[in-house]
């Protein structure tokens, strides 16, 4: 839990409001008004001081995305300011059409593996910003499910959802940034199908493991146009395709939890904590090894201590 105090002009305030108004929850005495994202609050004091709380990665990852990293923090007693992540992307990038992709739900114990691409070009990225567009671990699961039909108007997307059964099969001769990597590959190849003729200035892909490992899982695949990809990580910082991407397979992967939940009768949570053993533990007793095996990623931790719970 980290504090970071800024003081912030009234232009800046309001720019905040209009790029965030969705995150509005109260309006309290002496404040502009206190904004709750999925990991931290933010509340603007009338005075101009903005008092940002919670997770110290997802305040920076907002400041930066908010224009606001340059502003000296007033007094920030547990927060180690860090050099902002370094880019080897070109000058410019965030200006481009992009095609982005990520993916969602490698560490969550139950539910689909989803991979996501979006195109975004130059004349759609303030649209984008308007609809509230960022990273997806600053945006609650409701936000998400809000926005993400808005941003498949606007935008060529394309999701693959992995299931959970598909995906313990595949994980028998692959590992998991194997797996990813073909996905990856996969949703670009058909993204850049999908807008042909017309072409990106460059595909963002989240980093996830160095390009060289990439492209060593990628032997033997038609490789999607490697000659304009590039690998950042936080790549949701760095362009707007990717931020949009994330939320696509975000909102997928509450789509794919809920199908599940549905088809088993169990309301199935994300995440890979003790209540998730608790529940995968009632459904391994209760309903056998085949059912977890279709609801949960096999290979987890979580499996040896679901095991020893469901023999209690
Ligand atoms: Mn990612």
């Amino acid at each position: 839990m980290s504090t970071v105090v800024l003081t912030l002009t009234i232009p800046e305030i309001e720019q905040l409001r209009e790029a965030n108004s969705f995150a509005i929850v109260k309006v309290p005495a002496h404040t502009h008004y206190q904004m709750k994202f999925a990991n931290f609050s933010l509340t603007a004091y009338t005075s101009g001081k903005a008092v940002f709380q919670g997770d110290e990665l997802s305040i920076e990852a907002f400041l930066e995305q908010n224009g606001l990293t340059g502003i000296p923090q007033k007094s920030a007693p547990t927060t180690k300011k860090k050099a902002a992540p370094e880019s080897t992307l070109p000058h410019g990038f965030a200006n481009w059409s992009v095609i982005g992709s990520d993916e969602v739900g490698t560490g969550s114990y139950f539910g689909p593996l989803t991979v996501a691409a979006a195109y975004v070009p130059q004349d759609k990225i303030a649209a984008l910003k308007e609809l509230g567009v960022r990273d997806s671990k600053n945006l609650t699961d409701t936000q998400i499910r809000m926005i993400v039909p808005k941003i498949k108007e606007l935008i060529p997307y394309k999701l693959l959802t992995v299931s959970p059964e598909k995906y313990n099969d595949t994980h028998k001769t692959k590992n998991m940034n194997e797996i990813k990597a073909l996905l990856h590959n996969q949703v670009l190849k058909t993204m850049l199908e999908t807008i042909a003729p017309e072409h990106p200035q460059a595909i963002l892909i989240d980093e996830f493991a160095p390009a060289s490992t990439y492209y060593r899982y990628l032997k033997g695949e038609t490789i999607a146009d490697k000659d304009l990809t590039y690998f950042q990580t936080k790549g949701e910082s760095h362009h707007i395709a990717v931020a949009a991407a994330s939320m696509i397979a975000r909102d997928g992967f509450l789509a794919g939890l809920e199908q599940l939940s549905q088809l088993s009768g169990y309301d199935i949570p994300s995440g890979a904590d003790d209540n998730v053993d608790r529940i995968a533990a009632r459904i391994l007793k209760l309903e056998g090894e085949e059912a977890l095996y279709r609801l949960a990623k096999m290979h987890f931790a979580n499996t040896e201590k679901v095991r020893k719970l469901a023999n209690e």
